[in-house]
C-alpha cells in the first residue's frame, strides 16, 4: 500500500501564506528556509530574492503600504533575522502592515550554541506588533493567519512569526495540512469585522467646527494615503474650499497640482490656521509637534487615526479613532446636510494661493536656469518635467538622501496618491532600492523612478543586481555629489590632527562611476553631466521600462550640511 502523502512545515507556511492572499514575499534565502521559499512560489507567492535583508525587509515595508496587505519578509536564522529588523522596525515607525518570516535553530540544541542561535522572539519583539514562534507544525497555519491579520488592524505595523528548523522539516498528512489551514481561514475570516467609528457627536463636532473656522486647513498623511482615502477627502477638499496640505507621502492624496494646495505655503498654513483636520499623520517632529512656534498656540486639532492611543497621547481638540476613509466620508454626509464653501475670495484662501503662487513663481525662476555643473534644482527640474510627461498612471517617485530628498520634495510633483515613498517617520536612508523592487511588483503597470543621493543610493547599491534578475521597469538616478552633503568640503585649516590623511567622514571617492555597477549586470547606465544628456538617459530609459542607473554628476558645493536639518546634527 503507498504511503499516505505528506506535508513538511516549509511547505505548510507556503500554502497557508498563499491562502492568507498573499502574493508577494521579499527575502534571501540559505538556513534553513530555501525550501520555504520555493515551496511558497509553488503555491502562488512569488518569491523576489534579494541580496541583504536588509534590502528585502525595506522591500515589504513599502509593499505593505503600496497594497495595504502585509509585506512578507523571509530571513534566515540568526544574522538574517538581525539584518532583517531595519525592515521590520521600519515598518513599525512607519504604521505600514509587515510580516517577517524567518527560520531559526533546532529547538532541541538551543541554548548549546547552535548554528545561528538567537533567542529571535526576544530579538524582535521590541519592533513588533506581535511576535510568534510555532513550536510545532500544527501551529503554523493559525500563526501565519494570526500574523497577518495583527498587521494591518489597528494601527498596521510589522509583526514577526518564528518557525525553527526542526518545526519545518515535521511532516503531517496531507489532509490535515489541509484541515488546518481551512480551520485557520475560518477562524480568520469570523475575526475580521472591523466596527465602524463610534463617536457620531465627534464627527459632528469635526464638521460644526470646520464650518465656524476662520482659518481652516486640512493635513494629509500618510495613513491616509494608506486608508485610500483619495476620494473623501479631495471632495471634501472640493465642496468646503479649504485648503489642504500634505506631508512628504501624503503627496498625492489631492493632487499637487489642485488650486487650494497649500505645499508652498507651508508656514503660513500651518503658522496661522485656526482648525486643523489632521487625517492619518502624527503631530510628530515631521509637524513640529503641533506647537509654537510653527502652529499658532490657539489651534484647535480634530485628529483623525486609527489608533487611539495616538489620539490620546495628542490630546487633541477633537479626537475620531477610526479609518480615514470612513472618517471623511462621514464628515463630509455630515456637512452634505448644511454645506458651506469659503469659495476662492476668501480671505484665508486667497492668503495661501497668493502666498502659495508668489513662492512658485519664485521657486520656477530658480528652476529654469540651466545650471552647470549641476546643482540640485537644475537635474530636478528635468525629471520632473520627464516624470509629469508619463502621465497616468503616474510613475512611483522613490526618494533618499539629504539634499536630494529635500529639494526633491519640494520639486517633484505628485498627482496621484501613493507615488512617493521615501525616508519616513524614521529618516531611514537605505531604502531606496528594496523601495524600487516593492512598487515595481506591487504596481506593475506603472514605471520606478528613484532619486537617490550617492549615500542612500551606497547603502543597498547591489541590489541593482536584483532590478536586473528580475528585469524590473526601474531607473535609478544617483545624485553624484561625491559624498555624504557633498564629499569632502574641508577648508584646509580644518584638516589637522593624526588622521589628517583620511578622507573625510563625508567623502565617497570623487566622480565614482555608479552607473557601471549597473552594466556590470547587464542592465543600462548612464553618465550624465548636462542638461542634454539628462534628457537623453531619461528619454531612452523611460521609454526602454528596463533597469538603469542614471550617474548624475552634481557640483559637491551645491548642498547645505545635513540638508535641512542642519541645527540636529
Ligand atoms: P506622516 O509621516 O505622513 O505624517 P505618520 O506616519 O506620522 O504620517 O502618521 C500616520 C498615521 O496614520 C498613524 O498615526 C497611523 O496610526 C494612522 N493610520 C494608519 N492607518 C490608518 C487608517 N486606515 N485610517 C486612519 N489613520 C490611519
Amino acid at each position: 500500500m503507498a504511503a499516505a502523502a505528506t506535508v513538511d512545515g516549509s511547505a505548510l507556511a507556503g500554502r497557508a501564506l498563499a491562502a492568507a492572499g498573499a502574493r508577494h514575499m521579499f527575502g534571501v534565502v540559505g538556513i534553513p528556509v530555501t525550501s520555504l521559499a520555493s515551496r511558497a512560489a509553488a503555491a502562488g507567492v512569488r518569491f523576489l530574492a534579494f541580496r541583504n535583508e536588509q534590502s528585502a525587509g525595506y522591500a515589504a515595508a513599502a509593499y505593505g503600504f503600496l497594497t495595504g496587505t502585509p509585506g512578507l519578509l523571509l530571513t534566515v536564522s540568526g544574522p538574517g533575522c538581525v539584518h532583517g529588523l531595519a525592515g521590520l522596525s521600519h515598518a513599525t515607525a512607519n504604521a505600514w502592515p509587515l510580516l517577517m518570516v524567518s527560520g531559526s535553530c533546532d529547538q532541541a540544541d538551543a541554548g548549546r550554541g547552535d548554528f545561528q542561535e538567537l533567542d529571535q522572539i526576544a530579538a524582535t519583539k521590541p519592533f513588533a506588533k506581535l511576535a510568534v514562534k510555532a513550536t510545532t507544525i500544527a501551529d503554523i497555519p493559525r500563526l501565519v493567519f494570526q500574523a497577518l491579520n495583527a498587521a494591518v488592524s489597528g494601527r498596521p505595523g510589522g509583526c514577526y512569526l518564528d518557525i525553527p528548523s526542526d518545526v519545518l522539516h515535521q511532516t503531517i498528512p496531507e489532509s490535515e495540512a489541509a484541515d488546518l489551514i481551512a480551520a485557520a481561514a475560518a477562524a480568520d475570516s469570523a475575526a475580521a469585522n472591523p466596527s465602524p467609528p463610534k463617536q457620531n457627536s465627534s464627527i459632528e463636532k469635526a464638521a460644526e467646527l470646520l464650518r465656524r473656522a476662520e482659518r481652516p486647513l486640512v493635513v494629509i498623511g500618510k495613513g491616509a494615503a494608506y486608508a485610500r482615502a483619495e476620494e473623501a477627502i479631495r471632495k471634501l477638499v472640493d465642496t468646503t474650499g479649504i485648503p489642504f496640505l500634505p506631508t512628504p507621502m501624503g503627496k498625492g492624496v489631492v493632487p499637487d497640482s489642485h488650486l487650494l494646495s497649500a505645499t508652498a505655503a507651508r508656514s503660513l498654513a500651518i503658522g496661522q490656521c485656526d482648525v486643523a483636520l489632521v487625517v492619518g499623520a502624527r503631530l510628530n517632529w515631521l509637524l513640529h509637534f503641533g506647537e509654537p512656534p510653527k502652529w499658532s498656540k490657539d489651534v484647535k486639532f480634530i485628529l483623525v487615526d486609527v489608533c487611539e492611543e495616538e489620539i490620546e497621547l495628542r490630546k487633541p481638540h477633537v479626537g475620531i479613532v477610526g479609518d480615514a476613509k470612513r472618517v471623511i466620508e462621514l464628515i463630509n454626509r455630515e456637512i452634505k446636510d448644511d454645506p458651506f464653501c469659503l469659495g476662492r475670495s476668501h480671505p484665508w484662501v486667497e492668503a495661501i494661493t497668493k502666498k502659495a503662487k508668489d513662492n512658485v513663481l519664485k521657486m520656477e525662476a530658480q528652476l529654469a536656469k540651466d545650471v552647470v555643473p549641476f546643482n540640485f534644482l537644475t537635474p530636478l527640474r528635468i525629471i520632473r518635467d520627464a516624470i509629469l510627461a508619463e502621465g497616468s498612471p503616474a510613475p512611483i517617485v522613490v526618494s533618499e538622501g539629504a539634499n536630494t530628498m529635500d529639494v526633491g520634495r519640494a520639486v517633484l510633483v505628485q498627482n496621484e496618491p501613493r507615488t512617493r515613498l521615501d525616508a519616513g517617520t524614521w529618516g531611514t536612508m537605505g531604502v531606496g532600492l528594496g523601495y524600487c523592487i516593492a512598487a515595481a511588483v506591487a504596481e506593475p503597470e506603472r514605471l520606478v523612478v528613484a532619486v537617490e543621493g550617492d549615500s542612500g543610493y551606497g547603502f543597498s547599491a547591489m541590489e541593482v543586481e536584483t532590478l536586473v534578475r528580475y528585469q524590473l521597469p526601474v531607473v535609478v538616478i544617483v545624485f553624484n555629489n561625491n559624498g555624504v552633503y557633498g564629499g569632502d568640503r574641508r577648508s584646509p585649516d580644518e584638516i589637522t590632527g593624526p588622521h589628517k590623511d583620511d578622507p573625510a567622514p563625508t567623502s565617497f571617492v570623487p566622480a565614482a562611476g555608479y552607473h557601471k555597477m549597473m552594466e556590470a549586470f547587464g542592465g543600462k547606465g548612464y553618465l550624465v553631466e548636462t542638461p542634454e544628456e539628462l534628457k537623453s538617459a531619461l528619454s531612452e530609459s523611460f521609454h526602454a521600462r528596463k533597469p538603469a542607473v542614471i550617474n548624475c554628476i552634481i557640483d559637491p558645493y551645491a548642498g547645505a550640511e545635513s540638508g535641512r536639518m542642519q541645527h540636529k546634527n
